[in-house]
């Protein structure tokens, strides 16, 4: 950190800053003798509150030289986390995961017509929450754990790994007992008991980025994961709080590829929360695989008209065919590929 001084600034100011910071035990070096002098802090951030030596008269401007983050950061691994998935599948190498299914499980026949449409495309994950978190109390919250014995359903059926969401610490081990991916949702990115919760969980982690977070937010709720001891976390972009009514949200396309210059671990986009509009989710997917997502999530339902949520976002099972015949294309064309299903416990090979 370089603690820029005001020009009107005097040794004295100097001289107090530089106490300051060495009061809490951290080195620091005056830099320049005259008028506008600065102080470089020489150990790591993090043990020092920026925004306190920021409020002193004498400064100007803090200048931060290293990031929050840690064990997340680019800088602490250079290689890229490859996160090893059930049957064999991954995340962050060169194969590409696409996730999708149902905002919500409604019911058997629906979840498992949803689980065999999805496969046939060509997905290799089914994504379907138990437990919904709603912006109103009035709708539909979710079938909750008779969902989640409908998931070990559908993977047993369909070979599809299980995507679902946690929405808070307990609930968060009747969750992990079944799902492959563990989601963290948007509005719970910072719920930093849950995040510590899933770290110790042994699951990966799906995280999704909250709809007012900063890329650092983000990372930095990954950082809690991490320090529990789980370097399994995906990342995910789903949109942020635009200011334009022409989607549900501002689908932050140069996340990805800001997400994957300071961090090594994988990114995937969500174009369904992301935009919202049906209409918009395709080109939006075809974007963000362009872009270099590790991972599509995509909301499909076999009845998108009668979902219990998010119907406006979700395709309709030939629109999700569609696009992953584009979705092949692409990835082909930027030495990629689409990750294939695994097959079922009980299919014959
Ligand atoms: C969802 O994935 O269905 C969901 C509620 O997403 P988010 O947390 O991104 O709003
Ligand atoms: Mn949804």
């Amino acid at each position: 950190m370089l603690i820029l001084l005001r020009p009107d600034s005097t040794p004295a100011d100097r001289a107090r800053v530089v106490r300051l910071v060495e009061s809490f035990g951290v080195a620091c070096q005056p830099i320049g003798s005259g008028p506008r002098g600065a102080v470089l802090v020489l150990e790591a951030e993090g043990r020092l509150d920026p925004a306190r030596f920021a409020a002193l008269p004498a400064v100007e401007d803090i200048i931060h030289l290293s990031r929050p983050y840690r064990m997340v950061a680019r800088e602490w691994r250079p290689e890229p986390t490859v996160v090893r998935l059930a049957g064999g599948l991954t995340i962050g190498g060169p194969e590409v995961l696409v996730i999708a299914g149902p905002c919500s499980v409604e019911s058997e026949a629906q979840i498992l017509t949803a689980a065999r449409s999805v496969r046939r495309a060509g997905a290799a994950a089914l994504r379907a929450g138990a437990f919904k978190p709603r912006t109103s109390p009035y709708a539909f919250q979710g079938l909750g754990a008779s969902a989640l014995k409908l998931l070990s359903l559908a993977r047993e059926e369909t070979g599809l790994l299980i995507v679902t969401e946690a929405m808070d610490e307990s609930g968060l081990e009747q969750v992990a007992a079944v799902a492959d991916i563990v989601q963290i949702g948007a509005r719970n990115m910072q719920n930093f008991t849950l995040l510590k919760a899933a770290g110790r969980s042994g699951k990966p982690v799906l995280l999704k980025r909250g709809p007012a977070a900063s890329l650092t937010d983000l990372l930095l709720s990954a950082e809690y994961v991490l320090t529990e001891g789980n370097p399994n976390v995906i990342l995910c972009e789903r949109g942020i709080r635009g200011c334009d009514g022409a989607a549900r949200s501002l689908f932050d396309l140069n996340a990805i590829p800001a997400v994957k210059s300071l961090s090594h671990l994988p990114i995937i986009a969500d174009p369904s929360h992301g935009t919202g509009r049906r209409a918009m989710v395709s080109p939006m997917a075809r974007a963000a695989l362009g872009a270099g997502a590790d991972g599509l999530l995509i909301e499909v339902h076999p009845n998108p008209d009668e979902a219990l949520s998010d119907g406006a976002q979700s395709l309709y099972p030939e629109q999700f065919e569609l696009l992953m015949e584009e979705l092949r294309g692409i990835a082909l064309a930027i030495g990629r590929r689409i990750a294939s299903p695994i097959a079922a416990a009980g299919a014959v090979v």
